[in-house]
């Protein structure tokens, strides 16, 4: 096994633990390990809520989250001899999730992890206007399968990955990220929530940066909801074992962190708290390409999915259009994705589920999304594929009500 050069008590919250992670970026959290590069390295990483979600049946967790805590990341790891303007080069070689030693009714050495659909108060999913309340999904692991006493008929590998990783930013470009996103929330300043989160000293982790230093850096450091330039939560879920990432270096040490750990996620993660969540360990290899960001013109990361995602072939395929509500909008892939996944979910409803049972499938489950036509004025198209295969029944229109073979039976018994 690789060294773990940043070992967590999972029992413990991130807050408590002897060397604690970080919920916010900034250049000034001082690194807490050392790696070099050409060396395989390992991680534990918290749950990105840091365990405020419970295996229970209710979801007055998911609606009454402290979001202020998000995400727990770890980190900063150093990597010798990184400068800024070099590529970090990270193979994602393994990772998997948390099992307890200890839990009630018989769960341990059982993993698990949850999907939650955020209510409106909580600032909502990609569905909010259709789905305001909280609603949870409890999934238990079977090795590289997850199945759901939330969701019946239903089973899945999961293609696991981190969803948020990343280098520090400089100070210039966490002085751009402050810019851009202060500009945008004073579009509509009164809007709740608002359009991008400012910096929020309350429950701000950074390390151990030394109190002295506190107030300064949590007043200036970003959050880490969104994906920026240097990866963060990216929620890309083809960077599975065996992915190659290549994130730009923006000061000296690389400084990355890593958190979010899906156990799998459908494309969109729709529901916002809406891949499996799960806390667990992961495992790099890392190099770096010297001068690598002008030599290969990053802005953003660069990829390599790995080799061993699950074989789905099979697939049902939703279409949406950018109108809803009988309103056209023009060209507008999101609206397009959003009627795609409404679509599905009104299908799915047809076998038994509730709306919510599908709509966190969508979200947890290795659904495909696509932008199809994207030039075909006025109307954007965008498509949603669903593994036929993830059903313990027959989830297409039976070929039973076919006109053609509703014929033939005649024609045999005349
Ligand atoms: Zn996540």
């Amino acid at each position: 096994m690789a060294e773990n050069v940043f070992p967590l008590d999972q029992s413990e919250s991130m807050f408590e633990q002897e060397v604690p992670g970080h919920n916010r970026w900034h250049p000034e959290i001082p690194s807490v390990a050392n790696v070099r590069p050409g060396s395989d390295f390992r991680m534990d990483c918290r749950e990105w809520t840091d365990g405020q979600v419970k295996n229970t049946d209710d979801a007055n967790d998911i609606r009454d989250m402290d979001l202020s805590r998000n995400h727990v990341l770890s980190g900063p790891i150093a990597i010798d001899g990184a400068e800024p303007g070099d590529i970090l080069v990270l193979d994602i070689l393994d990772m998997g999730p948390h099992l307890p030693e200890s839990a009630p009714e018989g769960l341990a050495g059982m993993g698990w992890g949850y999907t939650g659909i955020f209510a409106r108060e909580n600032g909502g999913g990609f569905l909010t206007n259709y789905f305001p309340e909280a609603q949870k999904a409890i999934w238990d692991f079977h090795g590289i399968y997850a199945t759901s006493r939330h969701i019946p008929g239903v089973r899945f590998a999961g293609i696991g990955h981190p969803g948020l990783f990343g280098c520090a930013p400089s100070h210039e470009l966490l002085a751009e990220w402050n810019r851009r996103e202060r500009e945008l929330i004073s579009r509509d300043p009164a809007r709740v929530p608002p359009l991008a989160l400012p910096p929020n000293q309350e429950n701000a982790l950074l390390g151990t940066l030394p109190s002295s230093e506190f107030d300064r850096v949590a007043g200036e450091a970003c959050r880490t909801v969104p994906p920026r330039e240097h990866g963060g939560n990216v929620d890309i879920k083809n960077l599975s074992r065996g992915a190659r990432c290549y994130l730009p270096v923006y000061v000296e040490g690389a400084k990355f962190s890593v958190g979010d750990l899906h156990f799998s996620q459908g494309d969109g993660e729709i529901s916002f708290c809406g891949a499996i969540e799960m806390g667990g360990w992961i495992e790099f290899g890392v190099d770096l390409i010297k001068g690598g960001v002008a030599k290969y013109g990053l802005t953003n990361p660069l990829f390599r999915p790995g080799p061993v995602e699950p074989r789905y072939s099979e697939f049902i395929c939703f279409e949406g259009i950018s109108v809803e509500d009988g309103t056209n909008y023009y060209m507008d892939a999101t609206v397009a994705y959003r009627r795609a996944c409404m679509n599905a979910i009104e299908y799915l409803a047809k076998f038994g589920y509730t709306s919510e049972q599908a709509y966190l499938l969508l979200s947890a489950a290795p659904i495909e999304a696509r932008f199809s036509g994207m030039v075909d004025i006025p109307n954007a198209c965008a498509t949603l594929y669903i593994p036929t295969d993830i059903f313990d029944f027959d989830v297409l229109p039976s070929d039973a009500e076919l006109v053609t073979r509703d014929l033939g039976h005649q024609a045999s018994t005349t």
